[in-house]
């Protein structure tokens, strides 16, 4: 019997050995770990130029490349949106919030191969599953019920002339 990798112990840190680590590619990596907003390239790239104002646009976009490729990040695309990236390796959904744009990252209860999840069809593999749900975060929310209870009448302007 295979032993089973502990799912939750891993955490998501700079390999030592399967990419190089340059200090640009350790800098971009910090970035997505600190906040994990899943901030597009640019934002990305405003976040490093501050801590190391000589990178470049170009060397970010790189860096994301390889560290996609090398799959300790994930892209996270939603409509005609640029990309977005997500450093959490943990099996999980993406919430994109209708009101505000973010996304929020939905992990499941327990983690399990998503053939325990899902009705998969016979002979079916799958290599990377990404569900996405719509709604509103938690902020939207509840910004949301506190304009459907107002606690002062709105003003609305009668748009006569
Ligand atoms: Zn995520
Ligand atoms: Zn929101």
């Amino acid at each position: 019997m295979r032993p089973q990798p502990e799912p939750s112990a891993q955490a998501n840190t700079f390999p030592k050995k399967s990419i190089r680590q340059t200090e640009q590619r350790k800098a971009v990596f910090d970035a997505l770990m600190a906040r994990t907003d899943h901030p597009s390239a640019v934002e990305v790239f405003m976040r490093v130029k501050y801590r190391m104002p000589s990178i470049s646009l170009a060397t970010v976009y790189n860096c994301l490349e390889t560290l996609t490729a090398s799959g300790l990040v994930r892209t996270v695309n939603h409509e005609r949106e640029p990309s977005r990236y997500c450093a959490n390796l943990q099996e999980h959904a993406h919430l994109f919030c209708s009101d505000c744009g973010s996304i929020t990252d939905i992990p499941l209860h327990t983690p399990m191969p998503p053939e325990q999840i899902w009705n998969l069809p016979q002979g079916v593999t799958i290599a990377q599953q990404e569900v996405s749900f719509r709604g509103l975060c938690s902020v939207c929310n509840s910004a949301s019920q506190d304009q459907a209870h107002p606690l002062k009448p709105t003003v609305v302007s009668s748009g006569a002339n």
